[in-house]
């Protein structure tokens, strides 16, 4: 039988040869984002399943998808996607941490540009006809201090292009990071704020950073620093800043991420800081850039072929990661199961009933899930198969393609 592969929201094409390689497979593209009832018949018969941000993957889809193994999220972020519902149908996801991480570093130095040069307001201003030629509030950006808040991968990138350009690099993280090139570490998130003249967010979206730029933080800010948010929307109070930015403190803002973002094309987006000439304000396209997505195509269906094709696991958000050796046999079986006792005794007994011998074993269990590699000296029989897919504890099993 073929494998079905669904290829939604217009995945860029460099994922196509890398999914062709798999054996038997049928790649279906679709340019748009299916609303609910549509994406649970386009599922009926799909293995595979690409989706970038737009598309909303839930309990009840996954209800309609009874062939689906594994889901690819061409984007950084899984938010529209029920991971928990994902898991307990054994249904690896996987998605492309890496590939956008430039594009969103690139367009922080460019924003910080622009905000020291108070380039938002001119530009304003010439949209409307006035010409606000001086040299009034503009600096360069050499020698002023970036302060990064969540020194990980795109704030690590950011601050070695802020150095490159003759920048002070500090960061503010809660776990302890590597300091790349000269970057030094705040004491803590008030120190950077009082030190920075460009405050960069870089922060996953969780409890401890909901509003962790509010009314009282904004306070503690450079009266001539500038703020640039291209992480979550939930991480900086907007009304604050907007209170803010009124008062006349701070040079201005780069907001790219909101608390609420249109959900498409043809709803309004609303902000009260539209009404204001010294922010940039960009509909969350921190990282979608030509390259990114093309990265994506590769960085994502690379991870589907190698689980697809041998079981790894690398870089899932709900499986825990396996490395796997050679296949040395004629079959290998990935059994996805609950991490609890008797589950691998009770497969080692259907296989060995069906006189199956486990010639080469890898297995990796987290966060109550576990993945088993196995493989066996002889082709497993879709009975066999069958008895273990029901097997008390098995979440899903297959056989490599
Ligand atoms: P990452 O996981 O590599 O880094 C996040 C860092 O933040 C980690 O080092 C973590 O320890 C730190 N952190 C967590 N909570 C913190 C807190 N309360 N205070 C300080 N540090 C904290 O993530 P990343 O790939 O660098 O992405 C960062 C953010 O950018 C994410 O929220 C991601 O969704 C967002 N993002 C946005 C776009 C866009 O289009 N605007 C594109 C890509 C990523």
């Amino acid at each position: 039988m073929s494998l079905k592969v669904l290829l939604l929201e217009d995945i860029h094409t460099s994922a196509t040869p890398i999914l062709q390689s798999i054996r038997d497979v049928e790649i279906v593209r679709l340019k748009h984002a299916p609303d609910a009832q549509e994406l649970q018949t386009l599922l009926a018969d799909v293995n595979v399943l690409g989706l970038r941000s737009r598309t909303r993957l839930t309990s009840q889809v996954l209800e309609h998808a009874p062939r689906l193994q594994a889901v690819g999220s061409y984007c950084t972020g899984t938010n529209n996607l029920d991971l928990k519902a994902a898991t307990e149908r054994g249904i690896g996801v996987f998605n492309g941490p890496f590939s956008n991480t430039r594009s969103v570093a690139e367009l922080v130095i460019g924003h910080a540009i622009h905000l020291l040069r108070r380039i938002p307001e001119r530009h304003a201003a010439a949209m409307r006809g006035a010409w606000l030629k001086d040299a009034k509030g503009s600096n360069e950006l050499r020698g002023k201090t970036l302060g990064i808040v969540g020194y990980g991968k795109i704030g690590t990138q950011t601050g070695l292009l802020a150095e490159a350009i003759g920048m002070r690099v500090m960061y503010y993280d809660i776990e302890a990071c590597l300091p790349l090139g000269n970057a030094v570490p705040a004491a803590s998130l008030e120190v950077l704020l009082r030190e920075a003249d460009v405050v960069t967010l870089h922060v996953p979206e969780t409890e401890r950073t909901r509003q962790l730029i509010d009314a009282g933080r904004l306070a503690q800010m450079k009266d001539d620093a500038a703020l640039i948010n291209l992480a979550r929307g939930q991480a900086v109070d907007i009304d604050a800043l907007y209170a803010t930015l009124r008062s006349g403190r701070l040079r201005g803002a780069a907001i790219d991420v909101f608390p609420l973002e249109p959900a498409s094309k043809a709803d309004t987006f609303e902000s009260p800081l539209r009404t204001l000439d010294n922010v940039i304000l960009t509909p969350h396209v921190g990282g979608s850039t030509f390259e990114a997505q093309r990265n994506l195509g590769v960085e994502v269906s690379e991870k589907l072929r190698d689980y697809l094709l041998s079981g790894a696991v690398r870089g899932s958000v709900n499986l825990p990661e396996l490395s796997v050796g050679v296949l040395r046999a004629p079959c290998r079986l990935v059994h996805i199961h609950h991490d609890r006792p008797g589950v691998m005794s009770r497969l080692n007994g259907l296989l060995s009933a069906a006189g199956l011998n486990v010639s080469q074993l890898h297995l990796e269990t987290q966060g109550g899930i576990g993945v088993a590699a196995i493989d066996l000296s002889a082709p497993l029989d879709a009975h066999t198969l069958q008895a273990i897919a029901g097997a008390e504890g098995t979440v899903r099993a297959f056989t490599v393609l």
